[in-house]
């Protein structure tokens, strides 16, 4: 699922739309608010909610990206 931003919370730095790396988050048509744009190029890499500040941006990882980011119990 494609990161939903929670207006209440988002401070609208541009923080997101600076670091993600494909073209997903964009500046709303006056420049005031974050958006999201194009969800379906959103390819879960989780960097977007990593880097906000407030805590504004929920994403819910597709079943195969969450294992990828399971550690394992077993440890060298
Ligand atoms: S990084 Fe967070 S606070 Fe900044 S514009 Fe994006 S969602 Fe809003
Ligand atoms: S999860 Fe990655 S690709 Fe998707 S919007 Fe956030 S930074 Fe962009």
């Amino acid at each position: 699922m494609p990161p939903v931003i929670d207006k209440t919370i988002c401070g609208n730095c541009g923080t997101c739309i600076d670091n993600c790396p494909l073209d997903v988050l964009h500046w709303s048509a006056d420049g005031r608010e974050t958006e999201v744009k194009y969800p379906e190029e959103c390819w879960h890499c989780n960097a977007c909610k990593l880097d906000c500040p407030n805590g504004a941006i929920q994403l819910r990882l597709p079943l195969p990206a969450m294992l990828l980011y399971t550690t394992s119990p077993h440890k060298n």
